[in-house]
């Protein structure tokens, strides 16, 4: 056999080899350069992407992205990438300046596109710049939204690397799989609650979609945004008599927010103080590392708190 013959076979074999793996080698470079914005973000193009993509992820987990800071290296990272994947609805306050700032040429995916948007409800005595958010964008917080977010990253992974089609079509069928069951499984446990105790009250108001998709009110401390820390005193007035109508038997603070108002909320309306959610992710080795354990946790702290004693 000649060496030209020879070199060709081992080609061939090659290609043929790596057509066959589900996800890129180890020691190949990565498809794709993406950045997400936040934690939870990060968790799903990570589920769709996997070892073709090398993700950098803004805010960290156990990061607030409503006051979020970014560094000079956040910059270099949205330089370098070819997919921005983002929630939009003016959510992420400091991205256009990064964006602008890096020169980035990344394309943005807005993740809310598409989606069924509920209306921003900013309480009295709320930061005034947001009132002009007309779109609540915790879309996140309802497993069947993040459906088809899923599908959003699936399509503009593809467009970006066509060769990875296969790869990032399996990811995320097997994904949306487990996010049904979730859905399944937090319907059940939300079940537990009888209708007229579905009352949800957080330090912020990060949890509307969870509401909508398993029949909870929401009200909150900060409203939608937690930018403004330190609310007028007449705006806490209002809302311990919301939370005294209420007739609940528990509050709940977030890990994300320093549970130090809501707390002494829940001191002066005379009611308990449940387990802290999660509307991002919590640190590695924390109840809430995953979207999907972030969500369970929150499961169980909300039925504990609300369900009737059995
Ligand atoms: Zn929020």
């Amino acid at each position: 056999m000649n060496r030209s013959v020879r070199l060709i076979l081992t080609a061939l074999l090659l290609f043929s080899a790596a057509s066959a793996l589900p996800a890129r080698a180890q020691d190949e470079p990565a498809a794709l350069n993406a950045v997400a914005t936040f934690s939870v973000l990060g968790d799903f193009v990570a589920q769709v992407g996997g070892e073709r993509v090398n993700l950098t992820t803004l805010v960290p987990a156990g990061g607030d992205p409503h006051t979020f800071e970014p560094s000079p290296a956040d910059s270099v990272a949205l330089a370098d990438a070819d997919l921005i994947f983002e929630i939009g609805l003016g959510f992420e306050t400091w991205l256009d300046d990064m964006v602008s700032a890096s020169g980035t040429g990344a394309r943005r995916v807005v993740l809310t596109d598409g989606l069924d948007l509920l209306p921003a409800t900013p309480h009295e005595g709320g930061d005034e710049d947001h009132a002009g958010e007309d779109y609540d964008p915790h879309v996140w917080l309802d497993p069947q939204r993040v459906m088809i977010m899923i599908a959003t990253i699936r399509d503009a992974l593809i467009e970006a690397d066509p060769e990875g089609e296969a790869v990032y079509r399996l990811n995320a069928e097997n994904y949306v799989r487990e996010l049904e069951m979730l859905d399944a499984e937090l319907e059940a446990a939300f079940a537990l609650v009888p209708e007229q105790d579905r009352q949800l009250i957080t330090s912020h108001e990060a949890f509307a979609y969870l509401g909508d998709r398993y029949g909870f009110t929401v009200d909150s401390v900060l409203g939608i945004t937690t930018e403004s820390a330190d609310p007028p005193a007449a705006a806490l007035a209002a809302i311990i008599d919301r939370i005294r109508a209420a007739g609940v038997p528990a509050v709940f603070p977030e890990t994300a927010v320093n549970p130090s108002l809501i707390e002494q909320i829940a001191a002066d309306a005379g009611v308990s103080v449940g387990q802290p959610l999660f509307d991002v992710l919590g640190e590695p080795e924390s109840d809430g590392d995953t979207y999907l354990a972030m969500m369970r946790h929150n499961a169980l702290a909300i039925v504990s708190a609300l369900a009737p004693a059995q």
